[in-house]
C-alpha cells in the first residue's frame, strides 16, 4: 500500500470561551487519506469542518492526537518545519477565491511558484498548463474582477496546485457558486486529482457533489464517520 498523504488520529480540539464555557469541537476525529483520493467532509455549519481542515493544514494545533503528512508526524515539529511542509505539500482553497486583485490570473498562479524559488519561465509554463487543465487558459491575462465566479474559483484551484502539493484542503470551495458552475469547478478538480495523484479533503454542503467523490465522511459529535 502506498504512503498515506494525510493521517489524522484521535484529534481533539476545545475552544475556551468566556460564558457559557468551552466548546469541545473535535472529540477524537480520525481519517486516512490515500494518494489520488478525494474525500468529502460533510456536516452542518458549526460542526467543526474548518477546525479540522486548519489542523490538517498545520494552521492550528490539536489539543490531543496525531497529524501525519506523507508519513511524517507533525505535532512535535517546530514552526519552520511546519511552514515548509505547508508551503510545499499542502494547497488550500476557500469559499471565496482570495486572488490578488491587481494581478492577472496567470500572475496569481505564478506568484507562489516564484516565492518558492521557481524561474519566471518555469512558473509561467506551469501556470499556463494548470489554467489549461481547468479550462481558463483564455482568461490568463484577465484580472479577477474581469472573470466570472466559476472562473475565479478555478484560478484559485490552480494557485493552490501551483507548487504541486500532495494534499489539497478545500473549505466549501463551491459554496458561493451556482450549481452549473460548481459542477465545472468540481469536474476540473477531479480531473487534476486523477492525473496527478493529488489527495483532497473537501468540506461541502453540496450532497450531490459529495456523492461524486471517492468517499464521504460525516462529522458527528466531533468524530468522523463513514456514510
Ligand atoms: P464549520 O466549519 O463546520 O462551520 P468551525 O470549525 O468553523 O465549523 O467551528 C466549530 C465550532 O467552533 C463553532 O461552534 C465555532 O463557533 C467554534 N469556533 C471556531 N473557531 C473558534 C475560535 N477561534 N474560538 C472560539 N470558538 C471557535
Amino acid at each position: 500500500m502506498s504512503e498515506l498523504v494525510l493521517k489524522l488520529e484521535g484529534i481533539e480540539k476545545t475552544y475556551k470561551r468566556g460564558q457559557p464555557g468551552e466548546v469541545k469541537v473535535l472529540r477524537g476525529a480520525s481519517l486516512d487519506l490515500q494518494p489520488g483520493e478525494i474525500v468529502a467532509l460533510v456536516a452542518p455549519s458549526g460542526a467543526g469542518k474548518s477546525t479540522l481542515l486548519h489542523i490538517a493544514g498545520l494552521l492550528d494545533t490539536p489539543d490531543a492526537g496525531r497529524v501525519e503528512i506523507g508519513g511524517q508526524e507533525m505535532s512535535g515539529r517546530g514552526d519552520r518545519r511546519r511552514t515548509l511542509v505547508r508551503r510545499e505539500d499542502i494547497g488550500f482553497v476557500y469559499q471565496f477565491h482570495h486572488l490578488l486583485p491587481e494581478f492577472s490570473a496567470l500572475e496569481n498562479v505564478m506568484l507562489p511558484q516564484l516565492a518558492n524559488g521557481a524561474s519566471r519561465g518555469a512558473a509561467k509554463a506551469r501556470a499556463m498548463e494548470l489554467l489549461g487543465h481547468v479550462g481558463v487558459a483564455a482568461r490568463a491575462d484577465h484580472r479577477p474582477a474581469d472573470m466570472s465566479g466559476g472562473e475565479q474559483q478555478r484560478v484559485a484551484f490552480c494557485r493552490a496546485l501551483a507548487n504541486a502539493p500532495r494534499l489539497l484542503l478545500a473549505d466549501e470551495p463551491t459554496g458561493n457558486l451556482d450549481p452549473g458552475t460548481s459542477d465545472q469547478v468540481f469536474t476540473a478538480l477531479m480531473r487534476v486529482a486523477r492525473e496527478t495523484g493529488l489527495a483532497g479533503l473537501v468540506a461541502t454542503h453540496n450532497l450531490d457533489l459529495a456523492g461524486r467523490m471517492d468517499r464521504v465522511l460525516e462529522m458527528n459529535e466531533g468524530v468522523l464517520v463513514k456514510t
